[in-house]
């Protein structure tokens, strides 16, 4: 039987997986994306690793038809290259759908990792038949996509779209990777957890041991950030409500905007949903306005970290499909 590979390429891991057309897994893997050695790299591992997804489920080459390659940042698809990636920046300006393709001797069809979480969620999550709607994922940068329609939303085909990560929501905020300041990213990422303990350490605040020790041991991560908040620290804690906040206030205008009251939150931080959906909720329900928030429906995926996986594969079995 014919299969693809459907790749997501974060600011800290890539996952590939080789899917049938049902979208049933036949083998996945998981590795870093750092690419300290340079973006040829990358590409060579990539190549690699649906290699060995191939040979895990022990199925010739043949049998590949196409590479679904989600990477973060924005993008040119015409010329399958990365223009800018405020998290990779190392693939600024680098062909990786192109030498994917050189080494694999199959189309390879590159979106944006967010478009492709959406495209994962109306294929097999929790936006299946859900017709306007906006994503969000929340890891190492924050990434969104909006589908009107039950389409994925293109815009004039810049390169770019749904990038609720780099919106504004307080010029005053934090510096965020891409140069601006006071982006959602820069307070709703993991990125944005760990560097708001280490910003606290300096000024002097007393963190909980759990904290001190990762950071003491260059350890820190944002589900170790999570578990101090379960543990009540309150640093932690008040980094968790922020970002709540700043994800409320960028999708309320959104939703305001747009007269939609629909959004499917995942990504590796959705894991702190305990933490920040609560204060996330509170604040959606108080923006007084043209919302209605008894209508206003904030879904945490539950494909967890397969959603951007199976958009990438979804959109190789289009083209392999030739639509
Ligand atoms: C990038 C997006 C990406 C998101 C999640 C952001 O910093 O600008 O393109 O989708 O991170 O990886
Ligand atoms: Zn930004």
């Amino acid at each position: 039987e014919k299969c693809v590979i459907g790749i997501d390429i974060g600011g800290t891991h890539m996952r590939s997986a080789l899917v049938d057309r049902k979208g049933t897994v036949l083998a996945f893997r998981k590795a870093h994306s750092e690419s300290r050695q340079g973006p040829d790299s990358l590409a060579h591992r990539l190549a690699q690793q649906c290699l060995a997804l191939l040979a895990d489920a022990g199925l010739p080459s043949h049998f590949l038809c196409a590479v679904g390659l989600g990477v973060a940042g924005k993008l040119d698809p015409a010329s399958g290259s990365v223009i800018f990636s405020p998290n990779l920046p190392s693939l600024a300006g680098f062909p990786l759908a192109v030498k994917l393709q050189d080494a694999l001797q199959v189309p390879v069809v590159l979106e944006n990792d967010a478009n492709v979480f959406g495209l994962g969620e109306a294929w097999l999550g929790n936006a299946r038949n859900l017709p306007h709607w906006i994503g969000v994922t929340l890891g190492t940068g924050v990434g969104g996509c909006f589908f009107a329609h039950g389409r994925l939303w293109e815009g004039d085909r810049l390169g770019f779209s749904g990038e609720i990560g780099h919106v504004i929501v307080d010029p005053e905020g934090p510096e965020c990777a891409c140069g601006q300041k006071g982006c959602l990213e820069a307070h709703a990422s993991a990125t944005a957890l760990v560097k708001g303990i280490d910003l606290a350490r300096k000024e002097g605040r007393a963190l909980s041991p759990l904290l001190n020790e990762a950071l003491h041991a260059g350890k820190l991560t944002a589900r170790i950030v999570h578990q101090a908040a379960v543990q009540g620290d309150p640093t932690a804690r008040g980094l968790f409500s922020r970002m709540g906040w700043a994800l409320a206030l960028a999708l309320s205008n959104l939703f305001t905007f747009l007269g939609i009251s629909t959004a499917v939150i995942g990504g590796g931080v959705a894991a702190s949903w305990d933490q920040f959906a609560p204060p996330m909720e509170n604040y959606i329900r108080r923006v007084p306005s043209m919302l209605d928030p008894h209508r206003t429906r904030i879904h945490r995926s539950e494909l967890g970290d397969m959603a951007a996986v199976f958009g990438a594969a979804s959109l190789a079995w289009q083209r392999a499909e030739g639509r």
